[in-house]
């Protein structure tokens, strides 16, 4: 039985003092939840200090990026080791903002994954079709390459550390929500495109999280299909209450 995890990723929104804030919102609308895993992701900068307000809670800390080399002359990067300092746990890695905007590609998604997991870091690993992919029926090829591009030389002792996120770019920030028949026809492809690569064990292991515009209304449908196993959450995930929500209905 694989446990849900649900996640929110803070993009670039909220001040050290904003992201303190709504962290302890959340710890306070959440109060002892233990009904699935939960992890917030705000900026680098504000990871230590949310890494306070958080710390004894069901509230876990992650970041949206890491850089994978361990240290050196790269400037405005950010390794493992120093993202595993603050007190993060989870990193999400190849988020489509990344792949669109910053250049991204499965080459360095995976070498982002391995420098993750070097420092004892759980990558949360995104994948997803835009939406011209999409309409032009080229949903499970861009998933498989992003899903083998991505996890390509892992052991099945690191995949256990991963977690999967299939984020259809058309649904982000659009309020164009994946049907639930649509998500869980993709996520059942991605076990499949798993089991090919590593094992059945592998595959029937890997925690997968639908994300793309998940808020209060959609979630427990969505977390109610049989291979969807949490959301990554963006636009919901910064006001305390929708969140907490979305987490409360997604174990319903
Ligand atoms: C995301 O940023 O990963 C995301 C899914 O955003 P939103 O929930 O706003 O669509």
């Amino acid at each position: 039985m694989r446990r849900k995890i649900i996640a929110g990723n803070w993009k670039m929104y909220k001040t050290v003092a904003e992201a303190v804030e709504l962290a302890g919102g959340l710890k306070k609308e959440l109060g002892g939840f233990e009904g699935c895993d939960v992890v917030i992701c705000p900026t680098f900068v504000c990871l230590t200090e949310v890494s306070k307000v958080v710390a004894g809670s069901c509230v876990k800390l992650g970041a949206q990026n890491l850089y994978w080399e361990a240290e050196g002359a790269f400037t405005g990067e950010i390794s493992g080791a120093m993202v595993k300092s603050t007190g993060a746990q989870y990193v999400i890695i190849g988020h489509s903002e990344r792949r669109q905007y910053f250049g991204e590609t499965n080459e360095t998604v995976s070498k982002r994954i391995k420098a993750a997991l070097k420092n004892g870091l759980l990558p949360i690993v995104c994948v997803g079709e835009n939406l011209a992919e999409r309409e032009g029926g080229k949903t499970f090829d861009v998933v498989k390459d992003h899903v083998t591009g991505s996890l390509a030389g892992l052991t099945k002792e690191e995949m256990n550390k991963i977690v999967l996120a299939y984020e259809p770019v058309w649904a982000i920030g659009t309020g164009k929500t994946a049907t639930s028949a649509q998500a869980q026809e993709v996520h059942a492809y991605i076990r499949k495109v798993l089991a090919g690569m590593f094992d059945q064990e592998v595959a029937s292991a890997t925690r997968i999280q639908y994300g793309g515009s998940v808020k209060p209304e959609n979630a427990a449908e969505l977390m109610g299909q049989a291979d969807i196993d949490g959301a990554l959450v963006g636009g919901a995930s910064l006001k305390a209450d929708s969140f907490a929500a979305i987490i409360k209905n997604a174990v319903k």
